[in-house]
């Protein structure tokens, strides 16, 4: 056997080639090329000689076997410790390889062109001896150097012939580095097939890639969703979503069927800018908060239409754009609502032919209709790019149920059933919002949500004002606002919703251009509600529950949510301030169930 050192060097990018030929040929390394590196190493005047001097046959149909053969690899990947690997050898007057030198075509560089290769063009790119030379040169590298990157090489000359622990440990190192870059490769080219013939728009059975419209911003292309086990769960019936478009419809349709398992009610969810705008379940409607979310015209509702018709009437000015998600599948009464709201898409897990005939005809056939497989597991690890770091996490899989408001630290103790109901709602809910976040439930619903704020008391007052002003949009002075006929429901919602919260009457409006057009809308100008008005209507906000993801620093949040009807708080403890916040609830005769479970979420 020979003891004379052996390079094999085959690589696409011959930065710094000569340079190494030169140095191993000078340190007695016998190098072998592939046909291109050997003829550029050659030329330069260094010795070398060709794959095909081992493997005794040439390189064939045009390059694409050069050396992908016993001899490469059983040198390669010999043991040389082990008496049989070099029987092996000796057998087949093979000789151990110590140093493998390769990097790949660059395909991801080709299919990235503009104009994009013909997919002959793009297989032909696809290296098949380089990334086996890396990979067995890398899974033997107890006794193998693999240079996969030319920045490698000056470090390894320095280092490759001492020997020893830190030897081998370089030789770990690169071997990482082989894996990885093999693992690139891999990944680039499953991309490029995938689009080619996994994709909504290859029309093909199997689906794994689904285009995206652009990014989070319309510059911002190419976007993509794709799945790279089974199949893509989710496929468009109708339209073609964006990439929040379809943040929107992963976060909301987790929520709905979380509510639906939790709870055994049909659900629904509203959401803008990944976070809830609102979210229920079929709890039915009072006839006032029918009125409130414009379905009184509509008689008894499905569940799934009573859900929805909850979800959309807890913020409308928020829910308008929204994305939907459906717990069950679409009926034709709850597309009808569906159909008569600005609204970007919806999620389900099916569609009534009546249902989808309605949504396919709204925004004139470009109304995004999703479908969802309601089997559809996600993998425990989550991954995510960011700043092109990939972060890597357990998924949040805590499962939210009644059982979760056992621990009850306050003086009041008892919890009814439908206030459970509405602590799962509201609990749910800020597992999928932007945190910071605090939720205020009532009646099967979000009544104001508080969602991305930096503090703690931010997100309780917000969602309080919000949670005020559902509730003043049932005062009978709202309920009975003289609007003209014809006047579209988008208008309507601004109109009452500067109306309730008081800012169409501030004196720098009056006489002004934005009230003139506020008053155009009705056939009577409403008198403004006056304080005792709102206070009266006020105090019999009463019963609703408020939950926060993470623990209430500061006893202020407590009294807050008094101020706004909290009967019921649902939190994690944690905060120094923990017996302080209890002695305010104990205050205001507010009971407090400690979950022990933050809920953070982005
Ligand atoms: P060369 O320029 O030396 O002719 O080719 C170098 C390239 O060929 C490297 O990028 C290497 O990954 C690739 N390569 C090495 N062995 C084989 C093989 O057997 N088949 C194919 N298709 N490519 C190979």
């Amino acid at each position: 056997m020979a003891s004379q050192p052996t390079a094999i060097l085959s690589v696409y990018n011959k930065a710094g080639l000569l340079d190494l030929a030169k140095a191993l040929h000078a340190q007695g390394v016998k190098l072998l090329g592939s046909g291109g590196t050997a003829k550029m190493v050659r030329e330069a005047g260094i010795d070398i000689g060709d794959v095909s001097d081992i493997t005794k046959a040439p390189e064939m149909l045009g390059g694409r076997v050069k050396t992908l053969h016993p001899a490469v690899h059983g040198g390669i990947l010999a043991q040389t410790k082990k008496d049989s690997d070099k029987q092996d050898l000796a057998a087949q007057g093979y000789n151990p390889i110590d140093i493998v030198v390769c990097n790949l075509y660059p395909f991801e560089e080709t299919v990235g062109r503009d104009p994009a290769p013909t997919l002959a063009q793009a297989v032909e790119e696809v290296d098949i001896g380089g990334v086996t030379l890396l990979r067995a040169a890398a899974k033997n590298h107890e006794r193998v150097w693999v240079l996969s990157d030319p920045a490698d090489y000056k470090t390894f000359l320095d280092a490759w012939s001492k020997g020893g622990e830190a030897a081998q440990t370089h030789r770990n190192q690169l071997a990482l580095k082989a894996f990885t870059h093999t693992s690139n490769y891999d990944t680039a080219i499953s991309d490029y097939f995938r689009k080619q013939y996994a994709s909504t728009s290859a029309g093909t059975s199997l689906v794994q890639q689904m285009p995206l419209r652009y990014g989070a911003n319309p510059h911002q292309k190419p976007a993509q969703a794709f799945v790279t086990n089974d199949e893509m769960p989710v496929k468009a019936l109708c339209g073609s979503p964006g990439y929040i478009n379809f943040l929107d419809s992963l976060n909301a349709w987790a929520l709905v069927k979380e509510l639906q398992e939790s709870t055994g009610l049909a659900a629904a969810a509203s959401f803008k800018h990944v976070s809830p705008a609102g979210a229920a379940v079929a709890v039915p409607l009072t006839t006032e908060e029918a009125r409130a979310a414009f379905v009184d015209d509509l008689g008894s509702l499905t569940p799934l239409a009573t859900a929805y018709a909850r979800a959309r009437g807890a913020d409308r000015m928020s829910s308008f754009g929204d994305i939907i998600a459906l717990s069950t599948t679409c009926d034709e009464q709850t597309a009808r609502i569906i159909s008569r709201e600005v609204s970007d898409g919806v999620i389900a897990p099916g569609y009534e032919p009546a249902a989808l005939e309605v949504l396919s005809k709204k925004k004139g056939g470009k109304y995004c209709v999703l479908q969802i497989d309601p089997h559809y597991e996600p993998d425990l690890i989550e991954t995510r790019h960011v700043y092109g770091i990939q972060l890597q996490q357990r998924r949040n899989d805590a499962k939210i149920t009644k059982d979760l408001f056992k621990n009850v630290v306050s003086k009041e103790k008892s919890i009814p059933d439908s206030a459970l109901l509405d602590l799962v709602v509201a609990t749910l809910a800020l597992k999928y919002t932007q945190s910071n976040s605090v939720c205020y439930a009532l009646h099967g619903q979000i009544v104001g949500l508080g969602a991305g704020q930096q503090s703690r008391i931010h997100c309780t007052r917000l969602a309080g004002g919000k949670a005020d002003n559902w509730w003043l949009r049932q005062h009978p002075r709202v309920l009975g606002l003289p609007f003209k006929k014809g006047t579209k429901r988008p208008e309507k919602s601004n109109a009452i919703d500067v109306f309730v919260e008081g800012i169409i009457d501030a004196p720098a409006l009056v006489g002004g251009e934005e009230r003139a057009q506020w008053e155009a809308l009705f056939d009577n100008v409403p008198a403004p509600l006056s304080a005792e008005e709102r206070k009266e209507w006020a105090d019999k906000f009463e019963g609703v529950c408020c939950a926060s993801d993470a623990f209430f620093p500061f006893e202020d949040n407590v009294h807050r949510a008094a101020r706004s009807g909290v009967k019921y708080i649902a939190a994690p403890g944690g905060s120094v301030m923990d017996e302080q916040c209890v002695k305010a609830a104990d205050g205001h005769g507010i009971v407090v169930a400690r979950t022990e479970l933050r809920l953070f979420h982005h």
